[in-house]
């Protein structure tokens, strides 16, 4: 045929061939990714130059040309063993050259055929084939009718879930009575994989294909129902996406009408933030947003939705996982407390060691100091400097007076202006959860209707169980075993004994007279010249004047007042210097008048000369030990005792005990028999408006009474301590140490204690015992010689 025929040869045959007239020799052309069957009509478009020039030739063939699959379609100029044997005669019925060289044809399969030999291999390849007849069953019996129903109801459910029409092809299939045509046709739509449909095609006999055909078709179609429910899955779900979005910028919108409008998507979005920022507890951030939804659900401006606020505030700012890294250097710290303190060599070395164990063992539970001491002692500022030297955040809180135990861990969110406790609060103003937390006045908690703040702070410093502290606002339970708690008190005996027992009891007692010398001139002096901006040069302060300022200007156990002294010189001095004045300013004890008015204390003034009936007695109160007088005046009367000076009970028991000792004692102390029953008694402990209680002013009681009694005098410069029995035993007392040293302050030399104290002179500072003299004594009698005069 002319070039010019192929080129726009549109023709469409009519008549069939038989399948006789076929040549046996044939042109062949490789075909890629698909087998083709008998009948089946197909498009092909040839560009590869071998076929091109097979597809030419065929029309020499009467059209028939043998089409044989390529086993891997990714060869490009396939070889004789590329192509598998078996294959198909087809007819081309269009054929259009395209403008790019290629040929557009259309094929249909004639008959099933297999390669005898290759003929021809160089341009293109031409083959010699032997016609492949189907076997056919005789007739068709019912088990094959069945497969064949089966084969054409399977195909229409295939066909209808791909969503292609299935009437048409349903008809079609109806027409259909040859077992192996509908084997060829249900194949050739199946879409099989090259290597399948090749197995269906050598297989000859018809029945044997159909059933192999049904196998497939099965599995094609149980395929193809799972992924038209996968399908409708992922439509469900992209709908439900597009819907929830839909409404979300509804929503949207109606704030935006309402005035809600982005603040308060901002501030949801804030939280919602901030709460995945601070990485609490699984738990607790599973109800953290549980919240945020239900603020995210109500009118901004409702006052539930700032409960709700303020809550979410308050958790998100809670130091959930922050912390400061502790600095353990030993020898630094020690360093900054000596810095920071003078003395105090106790409290130091304890510091010390828990530091060390802290260091060699970072787990293990601390346990919890308590600084136990009078005002102004450096107990405050001793946490500090701990503080300082761990490196860590230091929070302070005053318990003093709290009542209420909702204080320390928090009101139920139900109240309006409800708080978390003291505990989170200083937390949350910490920002680290490892602060130093010093808790104050842990002796002046008190309790009453409104529940036991001390057994909330139990759970709140208790090392075994404060990893989960609740606190009633928080309503979660937050960790606080790395927080390193202080407490201070200043005296003992109040701290409810619950928290007396987890706590190490450091008794810092008070400063004797050199010992506040020298504080004020290492610490406190420095630190108020660079308060008042002074420099060194400017000031100068004599040792007596010093020693003046301490001992006349101040009476008490700690050095506040000491401080408050050096205060006001600098003051005075900063103003002269901005009023221009020129030089150094010497302080001297002459001049102090001048600075600081007259002297307030004067030690030995309060009692010049020892009288009768009037002694000194000791006592230990929150403020450091103090002297204390007792004066008995006697008068005609009828034997009765009267007591006065807010004492309690105890002491006026001790007062009627040192009576009754004095009156059973009478003849041996050489007091007239009568003298009781016509002499009333009046004892009075003066500073009659302060509160005084305690036995250990019983030995001054019965000391002033048989002075009183037989007029002898009392030694001004002896002090006692001590209770008694009615036998006249002298029992053991507390707070030796701070009474020492309020004697010393009061200028006593001489101080008569227990026998069974003798063992805390041990404690009492070597400075001190050489200036005061102390006399153990086991009953009234010795003290008595001791005291009275002869
Ligand atoms: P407290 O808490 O015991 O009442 P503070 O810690 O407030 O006492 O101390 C009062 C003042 O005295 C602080 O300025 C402190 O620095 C100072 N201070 C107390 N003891 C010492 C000391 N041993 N060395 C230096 N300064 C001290």
């Amino acid at each position: 045929m002319a070039e010019a025929d192929i080129d726009d040869l549109i023709e469409i045959i009519e008549k069939e061939g038989n399948i006789e007239d076929i040549p046996k020799d044939l042109p062949m052309m490789p075909v890629r990714d698909v087998v083709v069957f008998t009948d089946m009509l197909l498009p092909l478009f040839v560009g590869r130059e071998k076929s091109i020039k097979a597809i030419e030739e065929c029309i020499e063939f009467d059209r028939y040309i043998f089409l044989a699959a390529q086993k891997d379609s990714e060869v490009e100029n396939p070889k004789v063993n590329d192509v598998y044997d078996v294959g198909t005669i087809g007819r081309v019925q269009k054929m259009i050259k395209l403008p790019d060289g290629r040929i557009k044809a259309l094929v249909q399969g004639i008959a099933k055929a297999r390669v005898n030999q290759f003929t021809k291999k160089r341009k293109f390849f031409k083959v010699n084939v032997e016609i492949l007849i189907d076997a056919e069953p005789e007739e068709l019996d019912i088990k094959i009718e069945a497969l064949m129903r089966n084969v054409k109801e399977n195909s229409e459910k295939l066909l209808a879930l791909k969503g292609e029409l299935a009437g048409d092809v349903g008809d079609l299939l109806s027409h259909i009575e040859s077992p192996g045509k509908l084997a060829d046709l249900v194949a050739s739509n199946l879409n099989l994989k090259v290597e399948d449909a090749q197995d269906l095609l050598e297989i000859t006999d018809t029945l044997e294909r159909l059933n192999k055909v049904n196998d497939l078709l099965a599995r094609e179609l149980d395929l193809s129902t799972v992924q038209a429910k996968i399908q409708t899955n992922v439509k469900d779900e992209i709908s439900r996406n597009q819907r929830d979005y839909y409404l979300r910028e509804q929503v949207k919108a109606i704030h935006r009408e309402l005035g809600e409008s982005d603040d308060k998507l901002a501030e949801i979005e804030d939280f919602r933030r901030k709460i995945k920022k601070c990485r609490m507890p699984e738990k607790c951030k599973i109800e953290t947003f549980k919240q945020l939804k239900r603020l995210d659900q109500m009118h901004s401006d409702s006052s539930e939705a700032s409960v709700v606020r303020t809550y979410l505030d308050c958790i998100v700012e809670l130091p959930w996982s922050r912390s400061t890294n502790d600095s353990l250097d030993i020898k630094k710290a020690c360093k900054v407390l000596d810095q920071n303190h003078f003395g105090l060599e106790k409290a130091k070395e304890r510091i010390l060691e828990y530091l060390s164990v802290r260091k060699l063992n970072p787990k293990k539970r601390g346990q919890i100091i308590c600084f136990v001491g009078p005002p102004g002692v450096g107990k405050t500022s001793l946490g500090q400097a701990i503080a300082k030297a761990m490196k860590r955040k230091f929070h302070r809180v005053s318990l003093g007076g709290i009542r209420d135990e909702a204080e320390i861990r928090g009101h139920r969110r139900t109240y309006i202006g409800s708080m978390p406790g003291r505990i989170l609060q200083g937390l949350r103003q910490c920002g680290t959860n490892n602060p130093v937390f010093m808790l104050d006045e842990i002796d002046k908690l008190g309790n009453d209707f409104r529940g036991d703040p001390s057994s909330a702070l139990l759970e709140a410093l208790d090392p075994e169980q404060n990893f989960e502290f609740s606190d009633h606002y928080l309503n979660m339970p937050f960790d606080l075993s790395n927080v390193m708690f202080i407490l201070t008190a200043n005296i003992a005996d109040t701290i409810p004994s619950a928290l007396l027992d987890r706590m190490e009891v450091i008794h810092i007692p008070g400063y004797t007279h050199q010992e506040k010398i020298e504080i004020a001139k290492t610490h406190l002096f420095p630190r108020k010249l660079k308060e008042n901006g002074l420099i060194r040069r400017s000031i100068h302060i004599s040792p007596n004047a010093m020693a003046s300022i301490v001992s006349e200007y101040t009476l008490e156990a700690g050095v506040r007042g000491l401080e408050r002294r050096l205060d006001a010189i600098c003051r005075k001095i900063a103003r002269k210097i901005a009023e221009g004045k020129k030089g150094r300013f010497p302080v001297t004890k002459q001049n102090l008048v001048r600075y600081l008015g007259p002297p307030r204390f004067m030690p030995e003034l309060d009692q010049e000369e020892s009288q009768v009936g009037l002694a000194t007695g000791l006592a230990w109160t929150e403020v450091g030990g103090e002297h204390l007088y007792i004066e008995i005046s006697l008068f005609q009367g009828k034997g009765e005792l009267m007591v006065t000076g807010q004492i309690g009970e105890v002491m006026q028991e001790s007062a009627r005990a040192a009576l009754t000792y004095t009156k059973a004692n009478q003849e041996r102390l050489g007091i007239d028999k009568k003298a009781f029953d016509e002499t009333d008694i009046h004892i009075h402990v003066p500073a009659g408006a302060i509160p005084k209680d305690g036995p250990s002013a019983g030995i001054a009681m019965a000391t002033a009474l048989v002075s009183a009694f037989t007029n002898r005098k009392v030694n001004n410069k002896v002090a006692m301590t001590g209770e008694i029995s009615l036998r006249g035993r002298v029992l053991p007392i507390g707070g030796l140490k701070e009474k020492a040293l309020g004697a010393l302050r009061a200028g006593i030399k001489h101080v008569i204690i227990p026998e069974k104290n003798k063992k805390d002179l041990y404690d009492i500072p070597r400075t001190v015992k050489s200036k005061l003299k102390f006399t153990c004594v086991r009953d009234v009698d010795e003290a008595l010689e001791i005291a009275l005069e002869k």
